[in-house]
């Protein structure tokens, strides 16, 4: 994947966190306090300002700057979150002139270890890591079973649906949805449905 084609993941990241904007406030209001589309949203339209007419032209300033907007940009605790993930993917393409799905492994690792870090979550807590661990981790044995591209990135993204969906199943006890305690049983994380969304961008054009 070169400079352009990254451009073109993220720009999709964009579309499809705007067309789900309703979907993920809905999601939130249920279990939260209603704003992670209106976050998000608000975000990545802000990255796309901010690439508008830059001269980036590496993969590792490109994630870069995305994830130095988004911590900056968004309100509530997936901005920062997510900022930091995009920002700790950038260090591992650093240097490099294209991104391969080898290089998705590490960045993944590298941005699932940054969220960690800054939010002290772990898989379990009804957060967005229950999306991107277990796609992390499908990704890393479908590359090790040696599936070919599409075939591994659609391993990864069943993983992190299925990871949604499993939030579905148990308690918050990080963030704000765990004010509600047991009441957050039967409700997806709406950070685990916009983690899917992310990954998606990915498949449509690598
Ligand atoms: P806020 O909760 O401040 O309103 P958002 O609604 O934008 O922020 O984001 C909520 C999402 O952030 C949750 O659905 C969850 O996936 C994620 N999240 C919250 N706290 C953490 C954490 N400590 N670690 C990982 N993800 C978290
Ligand atoms: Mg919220």
């Amino acid at each position: 994947m070169d400079f352009d084609t990254l451009m073109s993941v993220i720009c999709q990241m964009q579309k499809n966190i705007a067309e789900n904007r309703e979907y993920l406030s809905d999601l939130d209001r249920a279990i939260g306090d209603g704003d992670h589309g209106i976050n998000m949203d608000r975000g990545f339209r802000e990255v796309m300002k901010k690439l508008e007419g830059s001269s980036i032209n590496t993969p590792a300033d490109l994630l870069r700057t995305v994830g130095m907007t988004l911590a900056f940009k968004v309100g509530g605790a997936a901005g920062p979150l997510y900022g930091t993930a995009f920002m700790k993917a950038s260090e591992a393409v650093k240097g490099k002139e294209t991104v391969s799905l080898d290089d998705l492994l590490p960045m993944l690792d590298r941005a699932i270890e940054g969220i960690q870090l800054r939010g002290k979550a772990v898989r379990g807590e009804k957060t967005m890591l229950d999306a991107l661990i277990p796609a992390k981790e499908a990704l890393d044995q479908a590359l090790a079973e040696g599936l070919a591209g599409d075939d591994a990135l659609d391993a990864m993204i069943k993983a992190a649906e299925e990871g949604a969906e499993y939030t579905k199943t148990i308690i918050a006890t990080k963030g704000r949805a765990s004010y509600v305690g047991e009441r957050s049983i039967g409700h997806m994380d709406p950070g685990a449905a916009s983690s899917c969304l992310l990954l998606n961008a990915i498949k449509t054009h690598a």
